[in-house]
């Protein structure tokens, strides 16, 4: 590893201040330490390093003169710092060696670490992949996000049942790797209501909170990749204000006041744990404007600072929504110009509209953002009334547009009429940003043509696409070390930074030593795996067999429940059909599902069921096991992803928007299982239709089945695997003595009407996995197949996302340091 650091890395100073940290901090000695302390005082020592760094890049005048991203996101999945943060200093072998000497074994100590869960899955992560390539990257960046008190909820399993347990992910100790910036804290107000006075004949309209929290940063180091940069992610933690201050705020409603200050700190309490689902609950509306006022205001104090005017804000400010959670942004930027900095509405709108962009991250219509006006009226009065405005001018442009269309203007409209009306964010993401973009070509085309075709008509160019990435220091350099190792020594070690560059193995896919290597690796990786599991849930895998994989959220248009009918599909055959073989095969599901969402627990405790009988029934299980880890997150998917061979991604067409967990998965060598979805179809135009198996119903098909009348019981009654696959569900065959134990997912496919088109897909799914199976019989074409994913999977780096950010949309300037 080579010492990038401008410092040069002083051994014996970081050995004294580990000790420093082990006494001072973590009140211990070096005699009486357990491994839990020796974690935190290292990774002390090592965040130590790492604020210097932030410190000088926040005060760097070039950065501070710079455009800046500010990546607003309700989530960051960030998974465990410290690792992947000794790679990007350059400093791992430094470092291991300087903790042996301590008596202290580095990889031990790195397992010591929680996950900071503080996302739920996909659009969470990106937004950690995204901060880790502005770093890398050096673009100047800031990531605004939430401090909760607990991160997403522990999962284990309570006899096959899902069981939730809260994530006090900074531990009694706290975290090691973020420092509080009380000089940048804020005030946030809430409730209150709106003063009308007159000034010079002209009215000035005034909100007066009628309680205010305040928000505490919390600053985490984003490490550049073996650069000197170091970016914040600031996260915002809700706190009371004391009582003695009431005064602040007393031209509020008291009453409501002191009902506020009993809520305040629960505002970052616990992240929601929904994905891909919004309920409407105050809390998170609260939770949404406590994040982007504070971000909102933490910009201006930045820009401000630096010596710029208001008008200038666009040309050194970008604010990217992640999603709509955010968008309430957009009101309080103009509220501050108008109400505040006393600008007009025109020149406020003209800042405003050039500096947010909005990334759309789904078309489920359960995921789509509407807040009951009534709700935003009384929590942010003078907001409701700004989102009027906006509303009444934005329907003028439509209606110039398409004269005397009520129509268009009803679909358009950022309020939604009804018994509720409600304001829909993605309207008001749309009208207020200067760019909005899907997350993979397919995605952006369905936000085009089905979800914003008028606004499309209305702003030409504004509607983009970016697809997703993921970072290849965490997802293959540092999770992978043996592939990266074997990968560097053939083509150099450029390729942590230029993904594309993995082409060149692309040459060794015929190489049988190279082949043999590649697949000694992976079998290296599948044997940590099994370790794991023998370790954790006491079974016992044969790593010979396929490591067949589906890793993400539970959600019914995932369809855990069709590659849990595949499984049931084989188990039939296994034990009644003498004649019929396959590969020994392995399958891994992890999953959380929300907790509401009793569906898709429903089919946790079938799998699980399922798993149960297979995995002690002697009839089949050395050619059948099915493993459910639990308490999926990113350091369990560090385990498994460099040990698959094969990648579950068979999402109904047109519902998954990316994914990226397919990406990270084909760059380690996994051969995709898939339907024509999300950023699919991109890995299959990468890789070949060779080395990938699509199957099932692509968007055409999906409408015209549904279009036609589908009826999922036509499929059971035509389908003998099918229906002797489904039937398994009914009876006692993995619940004994208690039949019908798993009806729940039987009758959503049959009686609930299949709306994820289950049983549409798979007869063309067994097909797919009889294919795969065969496939792997062959060894050496199998390698050849994994080398070429790996090799052509360049595009799906993070980086390659945020270059085309930065020249579509950002326009920023690398700064280097
Ligand atoms: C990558 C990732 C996801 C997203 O997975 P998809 O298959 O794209 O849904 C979710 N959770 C974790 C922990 C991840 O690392």
């Amino acid at each position: 590893m080579k010492p990038t650091q401008k410092y040069p890395f002083d051994k014996e100073l970081f050995k004294g201040n580990v000790k420093r940290h082990l006494n001072a901090t973590y009140a211990t000695t070096v005699e009486h330490a357990s491994t839990h302390a020796w974690y935190l005082a290292m990774a002390r020592a090592l965040a130590e390093l790492t604020m210097l760094n932030l410190l000088e890049t926040e005060q760097d005048e070039r950065i501070v003169k710079a455009k800046s991203l500010n990546y607003l996101s309700l989530e960051f999945l960030i998974g465990r710092l410290t690792g992947n943060n000794l790679i990007s200093l350059g400093l791992f072998d430094s470092v291991a060696d300087a903790m042996s000497e301590l008596g202290q074994n580095v990889t031990d100590l790195l397992e010591e670490e929680r996950d900071p869960s503080l996302g739920n899955g996909g659009l969470g992560r990106l937004a950690a992949c995204y901060m880790d390539s502005c770093a890398a990257l050096e673009y100047p960046t800031v990531g605004y996000g939430l401090h909760y008190e607990y991160g997403l909820f522990k999962q284990s399993f309570d006899h096959c049942h899902q069981k939730e347990s809260p994530d006090a992910w900074q531990g009694i100790e706290g975290y090691p790797w973020e420092v509080p910036r009380p000089e940048l804290k804020q005030d946030i107000g809430f409730y209150g209501h709106v003063e009308v006075t007159h000034v010079d004949g002209k009215e000035k309209r005034h909100w007066v909170p009628g309680m205010i929290v305040q928000a505490m940063p919390w600053d985490l180091p984003i490490v550049g990749f073996e650069n000197d940069t170091v970016y914040p992610l600031r996260l915002w933690e809700a706190r009371a204000i004391a009582p003695f201050s009431l005064e602040s705020f007393n031209n509020g409603n008291y009453f409501e006041a002191q009902h506020a200050l009993i809520d305040a700190d629960n505002i970052t309490k616990v992240l929601y744990p929904n994905d891909n689902h919004e309920k409407g609950k105050t809390l998170r509306l609260m939770q949404q404007y406590f994040h982007s006022a504070a971000s909102v205001r933490d910009i201006l104090r930045r820009h401000l600072n630096a010596g710029f005017s208001l008008e200038e804000l666009p040309e050194h400010e970008t604010i990217q929504l992640n999603d709509t959670h955010p968008t309430i942004a957009i009101p309080e930027l103009m509220r501050i110009f108008i109400d505040e900095k006393e600008m007009s509405w025109e020149k406020a709108w003209g800042i405003c509209s050039k500096t947010f962009a909005y990334t759309n991250h789904t078309l489920l219509p359960e995921a789509l953002e509407t807040w009951d006006e009534g709700l935003i009226q009384r929590l942010l009065p003078r907001h409701m009334e700004i989102i009027y405005e906006i509303n009444r001018r934005f329907l003028l442009e439509v209606s110039a547009k398409w004269p005397g269309d009520v129509s268009k203007q009803q679909t358009l409209s950022v309020i939604q009429e009804g018994f509720h009306r409600m304001v829909r964010m993605a309207n008001l993401c749309v009208v207020g940003s200067y760019a909005v973009n899907g997350v993979a070509a397919m995605h952006s085309q369905l936000v085009k043509q089905h979800l914003f075709p008028e606004f499309n008509e209305l702003y030409p160019g504004r509607l983009q696409n970016v697809t997703n990435g993921i970072t290849p220091r965490r997802w293959l350099k540092f999770c992978n070390p043996g592939l990266s190792d074997l990968i560097t020594e053939k083509i150099g070690d450029k390729w942590t930074s230029h993904l594309d560059q993995l082409q060149a193995i692309a040459k060794y896919a015929d190489d049988k030593t190279f082949q043999q290597r590649f697949m000694a690796v992976k079998k290296e990786n599948k044997e940590r795996l099994a370790a794991w599991v023998k370790d954790h849930m006491d079974i016992d895998l044969n790593t010979d067999a396929i490591f067949d994989v589906q890793i993400k959220r539970l959600h019914e248009y995932k369809r855990q429940h069709l590659n849990m009918l595949h499984i049931l599909s084989l188990y039939h055959r296994l034990t009644t059909d003498p004649d019929f073989d396959m590969q020994p095969r392995v399958v891994f599901f992890a999953a959380k599902a929300a907790p509401g969402y009793h569906l898709a627990k429903e089919i946790i405790y079938a799998i699980n069921k399922i798993a149960e009988k297979i995995n002690a029934d002697p009839r089949v299980n050395d050619k059948l096991k099915v493993v459910f880890i639990p308490d999926y997150r990113v350091s369990i998917a560090e385990i498994i992803i460099p040990a698959a061979d094969v990648s579950e991604q068979i999402s109904t067409a047109g519902k998954e928007a990316s994914g990226t967990g397919n990406m990270k998965l084909a760059l380690n060598g996994a051969l995709t299982i898939g339907t024509m979805d999300g950023a699919n179809v991109e890995i299959r135009e990468e890789v070949g239709d060779d080395n990938i198996y699509i199957f099932g119903l692509d968007i055409d098909g999906v409408n015209e089945l549904r279009a036609s009348g589908y009826n999922p019981y036509d499929f059971y009654q035509a389908d003998p695997l099918l229906k002797a696959s489904l039937d398994l569900l009914v009876g006692e065959e993995f619940t004994p003595g208690e039949p019908g134990k798993l009806r729940t997912t039987y009758d959503s496919l049959l009686n609930g009407g299949d709306p994820y088109l289950v049983l549409a897909d798979f007869a063309s799914y067994v097909e797919a996995q009889t294919q795969l199976d065969l496939d792997y019989g062959d060894q050496s074409g199998w390698a050849k197949k994994a080398i070429l994913n790996t090799a052509l999977m360049g595009k799906f780096s993070s980086d390659r996302s945020i270059q085309d950010y930065v020249k579509q949309i950002w326009k920023l300037t690398p700064v280097k340091r």
